[in-house]
């Protein structure tokens, strides 16, 4: 047997874990005692590995050698990799060369590993000339990443999991922490058991299982959450909680947003947000007296129309209260993804460049484009993940190569996205499982490799990046991504008439090397963080030359990466939904995860145990809200919204407010069917949600779509 360390795929807690194999096959899998994430623990998800990983293989849900489609609909078929590298490069040329670069997308995953999102992101930018890169990060964090930059000037989350043990209040704000990230939990439950004075304080419109261990529960009305951060400093003001001293020496911008929560008293905030004025007035007082209050969050600020907002209003609480840059202090962002931090890092979405860099900054254009050697990083912003897929819908884009995502499952406005699939003349699905419902409008299926087989590095929610190493060979034909990019990639160079020299990668340590080199001299630089470093031990970003290890928290000099060092408060309104909800659209649907499935399931659903925790899907309602309409648990109800409408069982739940619903969103095409509003066939959740997202951070409402749910007529 042989032991390989690494980290886990799932979540962006990023545990560390330890795979047995037994040289052919992964026969086990349990938690690194001696990584600083999770110190040996894994939930359910994380300590099943093993199985998801065998149970792929043996149940034949993974692809394994590239196969292509010689037309939309037929069974595809099997070719080799260089026939199937020839055949796109051809194709993306011809698209490139009649239409221009602004004619294809590449539409990637924050699964990616550091390395793969690196070459994708040179890839496009670099080569091709397009911006048109997004993730499925688009979906979980840019909210995040919009909101630290508005506020503290870059995209870096200042504080770290030790900050748990240190933090006398922790405010938990739209996540679901101990199902989403339940290693991150079992730390916050120690440390509520090693300092029982610590109060916990979530915001959630649902009593999720994280509200067990609170202190106080804001059951908020969805989306109202500006309303409420501001009415929280309405009265930090009005009873002098602010801390007049770090305002005047750390931040700017504090009249506008002190003018602007003026009238959000706690009247009526209490009638915006559904909550009790004496509940309000316990969280502003514990946020800003307690001796260090940490802030968590996750989707429930980030996947809204006012996501931006939603963080920025939080940061300015902190900012207002002196409360970051000391141990147990600031916001802290939590990232669903494993990797989602590290493609933000090498700036693989459509408005970032590499290390951090903007790409609407003339100045960083011309850094990337020369670090590259190329003549120019275009200018004209990309698409975003919804945009991207309405392009491609309008026949904008035509030719899409999609990685290690599943959009026709995962992206809102399903009708949409699978339009935009069917209209494109030319569509790469570089994969690892042969399952995903996006598997089936490819033109071309390329296989990847997974978890267990390939090797890089990924970053989670502290900055902290861990090795990910390849325990067994690789199955099949089956390739890293980052290979499969790069040897694209130097076939197309030769197509467009470049040189052929952008891609010289031996391995991924060789990508790795290039991409740490661009970031010296940024506030991510980790020109010190080699991979015979990160051999010995996990380490967080920055981390420069010369240094030793990097740093666990940020901002402690009371410095931001601002033009004058001052951090910003931002000044935003309070803004109701996209979708408002009216007498035909009676609930607000929101979505989310359960605690032992990921994503679409390509992974977890191979595995039987994995459902003992939630074995079907429903669609959850208050029982009062079921007595009215004369609903049993079990009974099938069809859900409709303005874009589709699916058929399943629904279920009572006491923890949501009346007028509210919530459907997981994992559940694809094999449990739940449904139609468009036109007639479409359509499956999973998302057949229903709304494509409305945030105009700063173009993260989709993936919180709340506005529904009617009916009983279902049986024949
Ligand atoms: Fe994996 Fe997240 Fe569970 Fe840790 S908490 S074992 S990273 S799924």
């Amino acid at each position: 047997m042989t032991e390989t360390r690494s980290t886990c795929p799932y979540c962006g807690v990023g545990c560390g874990v330890i795979i047995e194999s037994d040289g052919a096959q992964i026969t086990g899998v349990r938690g690194d005692p001696a990584h600083p994430a999770n110190f040996g623990r894994l939930c359910t998800k994380g300590s099943t590995l093993h199985l998801t990983a065998s149970a792929a293989v043996t149940r034949q849900t993974r692809l394994l050698q590239p196969m292509h489609r010689a037309q939309r609909g037929a069974a595809p078929q099997p070719l080799g990799w260089d026939e199937a590298l020839e055949n796109a490069a051809e194709k993306f040329a011809h698209v490139i060369r009649e239409h221009g670069p602004d004619a294809v997308g590449f539409y990637v995953s924050g699964q990616l590993l550091t390395e793969d999102y690196y070459v994708f992101n040179k890839l496009a930018k670099g080569l091709v000339g397009t911006n048109n890169i997004d993730t499925n990060s688009r979906l979980c964090m840019s909210s995040a990443v919009a909101g630290y930059k508005k506020t503290l000037g870059a995209d870096a989350p200042p504080a770290c999991y030790e900050d748990f043990g240190h933090a006398q209040c922790l405010f938990i704000a739209g996540s679901n922490t101990a199902w989403a990230h339940p290693i991150a939990f079992r730390r916050i439950e120690d440390a509520k058991a090693a300092n029982p004075a610590m109060k916990i304080i979530v915001a959630d419109p649902r009593r999720t299982d994280t509200c067990e261990i609170a202190d106080l529960h804001l059951p908020l009305q969805p989306g109202t959450d500006v309303m409420l951060f501001h009415g929280m400093l309405h009265l930090m003001l009005w009873e002098g909680w602010t801390d007049a001293a770090y305002i005047a020496a750390h931040t700017s911008g504090f009249d506008a947003i002190k003018a602007t929560v003026r009238d959000c008293t706690p009247e009526r905030v209490a009638q915006v947000c559904g909550i009790t004025r004496e509940a309000l007035f316990e969280a502003a007082r514990l946020f800003a007296t307690s001796a260090a209050t940490l802030s968590l969050y996750c989707q429930g600020l980030n996947q809204s129309s006012s996501g931006t907002a939603k963080n920025a209003a939080l940061i300015n609480l902190h900012l207002a209260t002196g409360q970051i840059g000391k141990p147990g202090a600031g916001p802290f962002s939590l990232t669903g993804q494993p990797n989602a931090m590290g493609g933000r890092e090498v700036g693989g979405l459509a408005n970032l460049l590499s290390a951090h860099r903007d790409l609407g900054n003339p100045q960083h254009r011309a850094e990337v484009a020369s670090f590259w050697g190329v003549p120019a990083v275009p200018d004209k912003p990309g698409k975003t993940a919804v945009e991207m897929f309405q392009a491609a819908a309008d026949g904008e884009i035509r030719a899409l190569w999609i990685a290690c995502t599943n959009p026709a499952q995962s992206m809102p406005d399903q009708a949409t996205v699978r339009r935009a699939l069917q209209r494109c003349e030319f569509v790469v699905v570089q994969e690892a499982f042969a399952t995903t419902a996006t598997c089936a409008f490819a033109d071309l299926l390329l296989p990847a490799t997974t978890w267990g087989e390939k090797d890089g590095t990924v970053t989670n929610s502290e900055r902290r990046i861990s090795r990910v190493r390849n325990a067994v060979a690789r199955p099949g034909q089956t390739r890293d991504d980052w290979v499969i990019a790069a040897e694209f990639a130097r076939r197309l160079e030769a197509r467009l008439g470049r040189a052929g020299t952008l891609f010289p990668y031996a391995d991924a340590e060789a990508v790795w090397n290039e991409h740490r080199e661009s970031t010296r001299g940024r506030d991510l630089d980790i020109t010190g963080m080699s991979y015979a470093m990160l051999e010995a031990a996990p380490q967080q970003w920055p981390l420069r030359e010369g240094e030793a290890s990097g740093r666990s928290r940020l901002y402690e000099d009371g410095v931001f990466p601002t033009p004058d060092g001052r951090a910003r408060f931002a000044d935003v309104a309070y803004k109701p939904l996209a979708e408002a909800r009216e007498a035909r659209y009676p609930f607000s649907l929101n979505t989310g995860r359960l605690r032992d499935q990921w994503h679409g399931m390509s992974r977890t659903g191979t595995l039987g145990r994995l459902f003992g925790h939630v074995p079907e899907p429903t669609v959850q309602m208050h029982p009062q809200d079921m007595a009215r309409r004369q609903l049993a648990d079990g009974e099938l109800v069809h859900v409709t919204s303005r874009r589709g409408s699916i058929l399943l069982p629904v279920s009572a739940s006491p923890e949501l407010g009346l007028g509210q619903s919530f459907i997981a969103m994992h559940w694809g095409g094999e449990y739940i069917s449904g139609r468009s509003s036109t007639g479409e066939l359509l499956a999973g959740v998302n057949a229903l949600t709304t494509p409305a997202f945030c105009p700063d951070s173009k993260q989709p409402e993936l919180k709340h779509t506005a529904v009617k749910i009916l009983k279902a007529e049986m024949p």
